[in-house]
């Protein structure tokens, strides 16, 4: 049976090999959810609420023990695991108020009743990315049972435990068996058979532009519902008149933040050319103040990078004669940390500019006025976050709309938040998760017409 040896990335040690599931696994797999979803979707709507904040409480009595092991797994330090860990535990309890308002309409017609229910799909394949395998995981599979659905999650093949851990939790607090099943794997293998398995109605994909075009494509073929949470490659717009030390302060956060392994990566720092220096000078003394090292320290702020091979692919972009205005600091030894970097890339075309490198670099260009910090952001296949930095509110709102991206923030650089909508313009998603309406996402609307004659 093919399996993964898990290397933990802050010090290169082995940790566990975790084996694969073989096809017929998984169509075992999915099989059981189909007839699991069944007795799930047909309990009253409260026992499927209990048995949400079950699983809820269960988590919540585990935050330490997933949040080691997405230090050791992922590298995350240790206060951010938690906060994922908790994270987790908080999506469950909102979407645990779902089931008992799954609420359809009555809709005035001729000669009868006219109502509408929202009915589960059935099975939900859910594929998750090594950066956040927690927290994204439970984007998908909570709304998603909180429907009445059944979810098989595939997590990514470098970041399986704490999802494994996830689907051990959910049968301890109750969860009937069958109902939330954890499948690590390759996504050339497991992945695919989500896509192209017929019991399957939804597919809901976070990771690359690339595989998600594949992953749409095979949805397709079946006419399966998808949701894709793609790629990044977000501004942070800084006006003169903003509050510069306070966004100057920020940045690196907002892109260093996971080893700049975030998808909402605010890796192009925009700025009105008459503050362009001042900024500069005051972004180093920042960049220089981000704590990189051990995960385990609680002081840490940005752990190493997932992989050896990631770690490969994000030194590309910073080879020898790259324009580098300075860096941060990093650890010596075994690990792969990269330190941050802050390039001045000479052309709005570079590389730099257009890709999503997905790693601690970060970009800064200039821009004249309101009009060209609008066009140099929306230049861009990517269109998922990005903040604005000003003090001129009627500004901020005319560059909040004029920006095609699906999550902005104004003077912060908060863009998630369970209770409220996430998800992509353009090549970087379709679709949204978390919200009031996430739940609703994992329904087909039934209308029922009754004859009153
Ligand atoms: P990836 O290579 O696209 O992989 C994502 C997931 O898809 C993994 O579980 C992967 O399995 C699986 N997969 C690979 N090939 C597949 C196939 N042919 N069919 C079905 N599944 C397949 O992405 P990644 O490198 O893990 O993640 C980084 C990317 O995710 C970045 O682009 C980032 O911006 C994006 N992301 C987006 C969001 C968002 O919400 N918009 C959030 C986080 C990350 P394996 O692990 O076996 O390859």
């Amino acid at each position: 049976m093919a399996s993964t040896q898990l290397i933990n990335p802050a010090t290169e040690a082995k940790l566990q090999v975790v084996e694969h599931t073989t096809l017929e696994g998984v169509d075992d797999a999915i099989a059981r959810a189909a007839s699991a979803q069944r007795a799930w979707a047909a309990l009253p709507p409260a026992n499927r609420a209990g048995a949400l904040r079950d699983f809820a409480a269960a988590v919540g009595g585990a935050i330490e023990e997933l949040a080691q092991l997405e230090v050791a797994n992922s590298g995350h330090p240790i206060s951010q695991a938690r906060w994922e860990a908790g994270h987790v535990r908080d999506v469950l309890n909102y979407y645990a108020a779902a089931p008992e308002r799954m609420i359809g309409k009555q809709i005035p017609v001729a000669g009868g009743l006219d109502v509408t229910f929202l009915e589960p799909l059935g099975v939900v394949g859910v594929i998750v990315p090594w950066n956040f395998p927690m927290t994204i995981a439970s984007w998908g599979f909570a709304p998603a049972l909180a429907a009445g659905n059944a979810v098989v999650l595939k997590p990514a093949e470098w970041t399986p435990l704490t999802a494994i851990r996830l689907g051990e939790l959910a049968i301890e607090a109750g969860l009937p068996e069958g109902l939330f099943q954890v499948l690590p794997g390759k996504g050339s293998v497991v992945g695919e058979r989500f896509v192209s398995h017929e019991l399957v109605r939804k597919i809901v994909f976070t990771g690359s532009t690339e595989v998600g075009k594949r992953v749409m494509a095979g949805c397709a073929e079946q006419v399966k519902a998808v949701t894709l949470e793609l790629g990044g490659k977000s501004a942070n717009i800084v006006f003169a008149d903003s509050d510069l030390e306070k966004a100057a302060a920020t940045a690196p956060y907002a892109v260093f933040e996971n080893a700049g392994q975030d998808c909402c990566a605010r890796s192009r720092i925009l700025v009105e050319r008459s503050v362009f220096d001042r900024f500069l000078e005051l972004l180093e003394p920042a960049v220089m103040g981000v704590a990189v090292g051990d995960p385990n320290d609680e002081a840490t702020e940005m752990g190493p990078l997932v992989s050896k091979t990631h770690f490969d692919a994000v030194s590309e972009y910073v080879a020898d004669d790259a324009p580098v205005a300075f860096r941060g600091t990093k650890p010596d030894g075994p690990g792969y940390w990269f330190a941050p970097t802050v390039l001045l890339p000479q052309s709005r075309t570079d590389r730099t500019v257009t890709e999503e490198i997905f790693g601690p670099v970060v970009s800064v260009l200039p821009f004249d006025d309101e009009a060209d910090a609008i066009a140099l952001a929306n230049d861009s296949m990517y269109g998922l976050s990005g903040s604005i930095f000003t003090r001129d509110v009627g500004r901020a709102i005319r560059v909040a709309r004029g920006v095609d991206s699906g999550n902005l923030s104004v003077n912060s650089h908060s863009s998630v938040r369970y209770s409220t909508p996430f998800g992509g313009f353009k090549q970087s998603g379709l679709g949204r998760e978390l919200g009031p309406d996430a739940a609703t996402a994992f329904t087909e609307t039934k209308n029922v017409f009754i004859s009153t004659d």
